[in-house]
C-alpha cells in the first residue's frame, strides 16, 4: 500500500468511527421513554421522523465509507464505478467515499 493509500485509509477510518458515534447516539434518542402528555407526544413524534431519516442517511454513509476501505483494499479505489475514469482528487477530498467520478455522478 503506498503512502497516500495509507493516508487515505486514516481518513476514511476515522470517518467511520465518527459515523458510528453519531449512529450510537442517535439510538439512544430512538429509544428514550414518550411522555404522556398527547402534545408532547405529537411534537415527539414529528422529532423521531426526523431522528429516523438522520438515521437512515447516517447508515447509508456507514455502508458508503466501509465500501471505499474495501476498494482501497482491491486497489479499485478512486476509480469511476461507471466508466473506469480516475476520480479527481479534489472529489475525493470532499467525498471520500465517491465511487463514481464528477462526469458519472451529474
Ligand atoms: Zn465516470
Amino acid at each position: 500500500m503506498s503512502n497516500s493509500n495509507a493516508a487515505l485509509e486514516q481518513v476514511l477510518k476515522g470517518r467511520l468511527a465518527e459515523l458510528e458515534h453519531r449512529l450510537s447516539r442517535i439510538k439512544r434518542d430512538q429509544t428514550q421513554e414518550h411522555s404522556s402528555d398527547s402534545a408532547e407526544q405529537a411534537q415527539e413524534r414529528e422529532n423521531d421522523e426526523v431522528v429516523d431519516a438522520i438515521g437512515e442517511e447516517t447508515r447509508v454513509a456507514i455502508a458508503a465509507t466501509r465500501a471505499a476501505l474495501g476498494r482501497l483494499d482491491e486497489g479499485s479505489y478512486g476509480i469511476c464505478e461507471n466508466c473506469g475514469a480516475t476520480i479527481s482528487e479534489g472529489r475525493l477530498e470532499a467525498m471520500p467515499e465517491a465511487t463514481h467520478c464528477i462526469k458519472c455522478a451529474a
